[in-house]
């Protein structure tokens, strides 16, 4: 049904509404509350598996906005996009972006956006059978208090609730420069009636500078790739072209700037608090405090291609502006700069995420759905990947359908949700490639290998032109591995064929063409070249099959270990379990860990800090017995 839904031509109906009286008075399957990175994934994903979806944001115009820096990937960042593991990079144009993302959720069929802000969660009363359960059925607006009913409801709030902006010694509320707070009915509920434990965390972002005040003859010029590669891989190109594209420079702080930063210090109250603030972004004043005496990295990036502004990548701070400027001029280009907008702090509560199941909804309120900076990360892309699962099992439980999670072993997301409802946070968090324990097989270039196929046939939504193209690759890539394996011959004979490929003699077999593609110098076109009736028809997976070959030993070793984690997976554990009385051999420490993180499978109790593996053992006796 979802397949046909999909596959229905079906004109865009993308109602946009300015006002709560605008909007079709009925019941919505989901209800998303906030438009940013997080918020605009969950309401495209909502949709395209079917749910009838309403995205309310404070104003539509902010839609898809960078609230800090212009660039999107990156090691830790890239492959959340593509769910990769060498994380490619993007500088992005903001306004295009924005726009961009704008007339994406607009050609969305079944999707509604209405400009409000959204006041409180509407609740259906406690079940008297299921103390502490709840179960959402809408939100109420502002402004009027106008409530509207849903099936389930995705809160991607950001740095909203409860936000604060900090600059020196002035404290106002905000959830971003120019843009209020959420309302505190919201903050108030989450906490008060549904007794969710919040946290508070803090982030920042530098000065805005004048591009034309910049000495850029003073900074180290970094061009851009001459060949962009689009993230997309039904892109064959990317959307800018190659010759439009701006270059990003180097430069570094100096022994002035240090001394800016120490005089101002009794000035700044954002980094006098001890919420903790992104520790792989920080602000310059954290920089400065942790490595006295250092001369720090300042990249100086383009905001857009018509833009007048460099966002200077390394500077965010929230001094006074008067000393913000002062320190920007304690770097030889920046020695003329002007600020547009000065740098400032934003600290807001998010929600302890190990109160969530893999499904990102929340344990105990049936319908609530959580993604994005509102689970203690930090970035867009980590909120883009949390939005788009949350999208997708809001809308699945709107339609009755069951949820779904994503395994560790799979995709990235998996590991960003598992560690998320696991372990918890303790200061943002932020993806990197080492927090996956099977990043080889991880890759940029197999996402769409292993996730294509599952979001079209399994859930709905992925389209089936990306679908297809998915299993054209697949099928291809298995054909030319093939037909590489069965070409083999002598070391000798491959040393005579391939000229100076020193082809190693220590081998018992004979190697194939698939061992040769493995050796540094050896690429798929030499092979092609040299057996052209079996290899030429692949050369478009030239550079696929390469990475494929090169990571091949070390997937086939990990895939052991990549079982036992899916069997661990597979294991369900009772949710309403009583862990203390439980008649296994267990400590009061593992006991009380369990009980607080009720994990869903055997798989997550083993990533529980303070889990024991004889724990383990008694746990994995106990389910084997009990299902
Ligand atoms: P957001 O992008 O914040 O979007 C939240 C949306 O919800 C907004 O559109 C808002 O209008 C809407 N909203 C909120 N409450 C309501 C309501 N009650 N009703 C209706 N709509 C509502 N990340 C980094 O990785 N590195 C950095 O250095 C960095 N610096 C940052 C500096 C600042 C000042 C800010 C604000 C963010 C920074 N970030 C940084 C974080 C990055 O911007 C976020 O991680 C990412 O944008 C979070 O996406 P999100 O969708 O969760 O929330």
């Amino acid at each position: 049904l979802l397949r046909k839904l999909l596959l229905k031509p079906s004109l865009p109906q993308f109602p946009i509404c300015r006002t709560a009286c605008d909007i079709p008075l009925k019941k919505y399957d989901v209800i998303v509350v906030g438009g940013g990175h997080a918020g605009t994934e969950a309401a495209a994903a909502a949709a395209r598996v079917g749910a009838e979806t309403l995205l309310i944001t404070q104003k539509i115009q902010t839609i898809g906005t960078l609230s800090c820096n212009p660039s999107l990937g990156g090691v830790g960042k890239g492959q959340l996009e593509r769910s990769s593991c060498l994380g490619p990079p993007a500088q992005l144009d903001r306004e295009r972006y924005r726009q961009f993302i704008q007339t994406e959720l607009l050609a969305t069929p079944r999707l509604t956006v209405l400009e409000g802000s959204v006041e409180d969660l509407l609740l259906s009363d406690p079940n008297p059978d299921q103390p502490g359960q709840h179960r959402v059925t809408g939100i109420r607006l502002v402004d009027g208090g106008q409530p509207v009913s849903s099936n389930s409801v995705v809160l991607t709030t950001g740095t909203f609730l409860s936000g604060s902006l900090f600059m020196g010694q002035t404290t106002s509320p905000g959830g971003r420069i120019g843009d209020p707070p959420s309302c505190p009915g919201l903050s108030h509920s989450l906490r008060e009636k549904l007794g969710l434990r919040t946290g508070r965390l803090r982030t920042g972002t530098p000065p805005r500078i004048v591009k034309k005040t910049v000495e850029l003859s003073l900074a180290q010029i970094h061009p851009p790739d001459k060949q962009p590669t689009p993230f997309s891989y039904l892109n064959k190109k990317t959307h800018c072209k190659p010759e439009e594209q701006l270059p990003c420079y180097l430069t570094h702080t100096t022994p002035g700037v240090e001394r800016v930063v120490m005089e101002g210090l009794r000035l700044n109250s954002h980094i006098q608090q001890d919420t903790k603030g992104p520790r792989y972004c920080p602000s310059i004043e954290s920089r400065v405090l942790r490595f006295p005496g250092r001369s720090h990295q300042v990249w100086l990036e383009p905001e857009g291609l018509t833009s007048d502004l460099l966002y200077p990548q390394g500077l965010s701070m929230t001094l006074p502006p008067e000393l913000q400027l002062r320190l920007l001029r304690e770097i030889p280009a920046l020695q003329r700069a002007e600020i547009q907008t000065p740098g400032y702090g934003v600290q807001y509560d998010f929600v302890c995420p190990t109160q969530l199941s893999p499904s990102l909804q929340v344990k105990r309120v049936q319908g609530l759905f959580l993604a994005g900076q509102i689970n203690g990360t930090t970035g867009y892309e980590e909120a883009a990947a949390q939005g788009l699962w949350a999208g997708v099992n809001a809308g699945r439980t709107a339609l009755s359908l069951p949820a779904l999670s994503l395994s560790r072993t799979q995709s990235y997301i998996g590991v960003l949700i598992d560690d998320l409802v696991c372990r918890g946070v303790t200061e943002p968090y932020r993806m990197f490639t080492s927090r996956a324990e099977f990043r080889t097989a991880l890759r940029p270039d197999n996402a769409d290998l292993r996730l294509s196929p599952r979001g079209f046939e399994e859930i709905g939504c992925v389209s089936a032109h990306r679908y297809e193209e998915a299993v054209r690759v697949r099928d291809s890539l298995r054909d030319a591995l093939s037909a590489l394996r069965s070409i083999s011959m002598s070391s000798t004979r491959w040393r005579e064929k391939m000229g100076d490929v020193n082809v190693s003699e220590s081998r018992s077999t004979m190697p194939s063409a698939l061992d040769l593609l493995q050796y540094n110098g050896v690429t798929f076109e030499m092979l092609a070249s040299a057996f052209p009736e079996c290899l030429s028809m692949y050369l478009e997976f030239s550079q696929r099959l390469k990475i494929e070959a090169i990571y091949l030993p070390h997937c086939e070793r990990q895939k052991r270990e990549m079982e036992r984690m899916r069997e661990e997976e597979s294991l369900s554990l009772p949710l309403d379990v009583d862990y203390f009385s439980l008649p296994i051999s267990l400590s009061q420490e593992v006991r009380e860990v369990l009980d607080h993180a009720r994990p869903h499978t055997l798989g997550a109790a083993t990533r529980l800090p303070g889990m024991t593996p004889a724990a383990i053992v008694h746990l994995l006796n106990y389910v084997r017995k009990s299902g």
